[in-house]
């Protein structure tokens, strides 16, 4: 099959001919129609994130199911499926009390730690593939349909996480961003007041049109401020953040208002000081918050199959030309998710 293939970090995709996958025992094999292109995986290539090469990338899949192994009974030839992002075991306690993310026996991720969907076909765990539910025409939008596994069901666990009400104020750190800008769209879907928080001037119209309420530019200084203005000295009730630098965080601990919760996910995940006075007065929360389960991917699903929410995809290309989208990605450019065109 032909793949693109990373053999370092900080080196170009190669486009190979490798040995097309077979299911063993227990696994499946899916040709791959999409496979979205986010930082997650681009941190990989630029080697912020250690992993060992050869390497095929890549995780929101779209595909169809080509080929299963012995005692696979949950897939059939031909089922429309997406991944998991996890190698999550599927018996430990956390992955019998939906948990998946907080496994205990997990193996990496896909697509990082064993070969993904930057190929024709992927082969994995039968249990990591997630069949589409029958309402979502995956094979009319499979970009979108792929992304919903991490850029959509990310955001959608994080209103969970932090028990976001109708009527709270969520502000949104690098809203502009591939996740980011889903968690603005999902926020308003929830019925918030939506501020994004962003520093990128070209992507302030896209958090608009996604549902931002308002849009706060930390270069304008004060993001506190701000966030407490448009909150009549209030603070607001959730900030989710996905940038995570030690100025962020601690930019929005203290943006908070009374039971306020701070959302931690992705990003620098850079150490910060609370002030914990604050937190104990206001009956603050600080979550972290670790990628989703398959229940929430599936509901997610079902939201985007109602036409409730949809994932935003701009940027769509051929594999070949996988090097320029990572080069869009590595610099920003891309408003909400890419992907990659394979079959
Ligand atoms: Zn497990």
């Amino acid at each position: 099959m032909k793949a693109m293939v990373l053999r370092g970090s900080r080196t170009p995709f190669e486009l190979a001919d490798v040995p097309d996958p077979v299911a063993g025992p227990g696994e499946a094999v899916a040709r791959v129609i999409t496979c979205g292109s986010g930082l997650t995986i681009q941190h990989a290539k630029a080697g912020r994130r250690q992993i060992k090469f050869p390497r095929i990338i890549g995780h929101e899949i779209t595909g169809e199911i080509v080929d299963v192994g012995a005692g696979v009974s949950t897939l059939k030839v031909g089922d429309g499926v997406t991944s998991f992002f996890y190698l999550n075991c599927g018996h430990c306690r956390y992955c019998l009390t939906t948990l998946e993310p907080l496994c205990t026996n997990g193996g990496g991720n896909v697509g990082l730690e064993c070969d993904g969907g930057y190929a024709e076909y992927i082969k994995l765990p039968a249990h990591i593939f997630i069949k589409y539910p029958e309402e979502l025409d995956y094979k009319a939008h499979p970009a979108e349909m792929g992304v919903i596994t991490d850029a959509l069901a990310t955001p959608y666990k994080v209103l969970r996480r932090a028990q976001v009400k109708g009527g709270e104020t969520v502000a949104v750190i690098g809203a502009g961003g591939g996740l980011g800008i889903h968690q603005v769209m999902m926020a308003k879907w929830a019925n918030a007041r939506v501020i994004a928080v962003e520093t990128a001037a070209d992507k302030f119209d896209a958090c608009r049109k996604a549902g931002a309420d308002e849009v706060v530019n930390p270069r304008d200084g004060g993001v506190v401020e701000a966030l407490r203005d448009l909150t009549h000295g209030a603070g607001v009730d959730v900030v989710v953040d996905y940038v995570s630098t030690t100025a962020t965080q601690e930019a929005a601990v203290r943006a908070l208002g009374q039971r306020g919760r701070l959302v931690i996910l992705g990003g620098a995940a850079q150490p910060f000081h609370v002030p914990a006075r604050d937190m104990l007065t206001k009956e603050q929360a600080i979550l972290g918050s670790r990628y989703v389960t398959r229940a929430e991917i599936l509901d997610a699903c079902d939201l985007v199959a109602r036409g409730e929410v949809w994932p935003l995809v701009t940027v769509v290309r051929p594999l070949a030309e996988a090097e320029a989208v990572h080069d869009l990605v590595e610099r920003g450019q891309v408003t909400g998710r890419a992907a990659l065109r394979v079959a």
